[in-house]
């Protein structure tokens, strides 16, 4: 039992996941987060890979994530409108499942939702030698321990001063839906001017996800039009929702994530585009660790801090390596660099081991 409460700064999925960790090992604890309610993003769905959808289904049994998320079995990558890789296996059920960002809000804060101050915008941090002083714009909260998992623009991690390293895209990300036959099948394509992610999403109707990337100031359902005619991408425009979002995409990662009592965990320690959709996942890979570590981490205990930020860091730059070559790699390539990649891709789709071992990485956070 720790007595002191404990404090977690920002209410999306990674703060809520942490709440749900503290509440079944009854820890007191405090959820700040500045919006005034739950802002609702109807078009938005995360792929959850096989270790997340465990670890969130191990937390909670309402959460039941197989019963409601659309599972992916096989994930097709195109270079242009050329199908470049395929990855699927007989010895994986699936990659990854695809769900509604909404919902899984609903379920992650089903129980914890009395443990929320709404409203209250994070203005100051006291480190103290047994506590941490948050101020609000409201109130001041007093806790033994605070996780900053404020996002991608985290206060915490700004008002502390952790270093960082960042890198634009000058992308914006779309969201948006189209109804289709999907086969539970994924089709990502790499274009000139970002990625066209279409996810199966089933919600009553079968549908494709869109996560559209682009680096153009167009309007994004003219120029995703476009892109589907291009491409020749067998969908039926008349069903297209209208996009949202416009989401400034950019990399961020922090070279240390802890700091006395305080841990950066989600976004807000490390933010990746979401062409490899591993952010999420990367930030339940963050509360998976705590959750293991749990005490030993809220009481500063055997080197509890060095190993996360050790364990965590060198994950995050494996996929920083990974997301920022392929970046890289797709963004504005020559004719040879264009050639290369192509036929790598084609030379990979030959060596089903290779694959396997591609899925497999790709499923662990
Ligand atoms: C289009 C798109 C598609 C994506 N697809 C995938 C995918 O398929 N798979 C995947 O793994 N990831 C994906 N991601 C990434 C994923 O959505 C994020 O990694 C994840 O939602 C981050 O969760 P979080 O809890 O760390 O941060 P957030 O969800 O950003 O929550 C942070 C919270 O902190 C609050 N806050 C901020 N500042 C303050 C303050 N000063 N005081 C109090 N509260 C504050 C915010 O209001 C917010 O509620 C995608 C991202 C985008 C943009």
């Amino acid at each position: 039992m720790h007595d002191n409460k404990v404090l977690i700064a920002g209410a999306g999925i990674v703060g809520g996941i942490l709440g749900k960790i503290l509440k079944q090992n009854k820890v007191p604890f405090q959820i700040i987060e500045k919006e005034k309610g739950y802002r609702a993003n109807p078009n938005r769905t995360v792929a959850l890979t096989k270790e997340s959808i465990v670890f969130l289904n191990s937390l909670d049994e309402k959460m039941d994530l197989n019963e409601w998320s659309t599972p992916i079995k096989q994930m097709r990558l195109y270079k242009d409108d050329t199908l470049n890789l395929e990855l699927s296996s007989d010895d994986y059920e699936k990659l990854s499942s695809v769900c509604s960002l909404d919902e899984l809000h609903k379920k992650v804060f089903d129980g914890i939702e009395e443990h929320i101050c709404y409203g209250e915008n994070i203005e100051k941090i006291q480190s103290l030698k047994s506590k941490v002083l948050v101020q609000t714009d409201k109130q001041k909260h007093e806790g033994g321990f605070l996780f900053g998992a404020d996002g991608i623009n985290s206060k915490v991690r700004s008002l502390l001063n952790f270093k960082q390293e960042e890198w634009f895209y000058g992308q914006k990300a779309y969201v948006s839906k189209v109804e289709a036959k999907h086969k539970n099948i994924a089709h990502q394509y790499f274009t000139k001017s970002g990625t066209i992610a279409l996810l199966p999403y089933d919600k009553g109707k079968e549908y494709f996800s869109i996560i559209f990337c682009t680096n153009t100031t167009l309007d994004p359902t003219e120029q995703f039009q476009d892109y589907v005619k291009e491409l020749n991408i067998n969908i039926n425009l008349t069903t297209l929702d209208n996009f949202e979002g416009g989401f400034d995409l950019k990399h961020q990662r922090v070279s240390k994530m802890n700091y006395e009592k305080i841990l950066l965990c989600g976004d807000a320690a490390n933010t990746f585009h979401p062409m490899a959709g591993q952010s999420l996942n990367l930030g339940i890979g963050d509360t998976m660790n705590i959750k293991e570590n749990l005490f030993d981490i809220l009481m500063s205990k055997n080197e509890s801090h060095h190993q996360y930020n050790k364990k965590r860091s060198n994950k995050n730059i494996q996929m920083t390596w990974i997301i920022q070559s392929l970046h890289g790699a797709f963004s504005n390539p020559s004719f040879i660099q264009d050639l290369i990649i192509g036929n790598g891709m084609k030379l990979l789709n030959q060596h089903p081991k290779i694959k396997e071992k591609i899925i497999d990485y790709a499923n662990r956070n």
